[in-house]
């Protein structure tokens, strides 16, 4: 269980349960961890892998006394990951034209 004390820092602790790198298996040091947003008790986490170098983000929730994760792999940088997150989401008209784009052209 973690500790309420340690709460802002907590989603450190979850490191232990994502763990390895899903490309080359390497156990990730909580050094190559880096917050790039929070909101309420979410944290948005990227991780390099000190091997391979892939990169990964995790979305950790603190829900009561426990957490939740999920991830995915990425080709973001943690400072590309910091910027994009901040950029508005596509809309579905701009999800429209891109299909159109392809269709026409590819
Ligand atoms: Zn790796």
């Amino acid at each position: 269980m973690l500790a309420k004390n340690n709460r802002g820092e907590s989603w450190l602790e979850a490191l232990k349960f994502i763990g390895h790198c899903p490309i080359c298996d390497q156990h990730y040091e909580k050094n190559r961890a880096k917050l790039f947003a929070k909101h309420d008790a979410a944290n948005l986490v990227h991780i390099t892998c000190g091997k391979c170098a892939s990169n990964f983000i995790a979305m950790i929730v603190m829900v009561g006394q426990g957490l939740s994760s999920v991830g995915m792999v990425t080709d973001l940088s943690f400072d590309d990951a910091k910027e994009l997150y901040k950029t508005a989401p596509l809309t579905v008209d701009e999800i429209i034209n891109g299909s159109q784009f392809f269709q026409k052209n590819y």
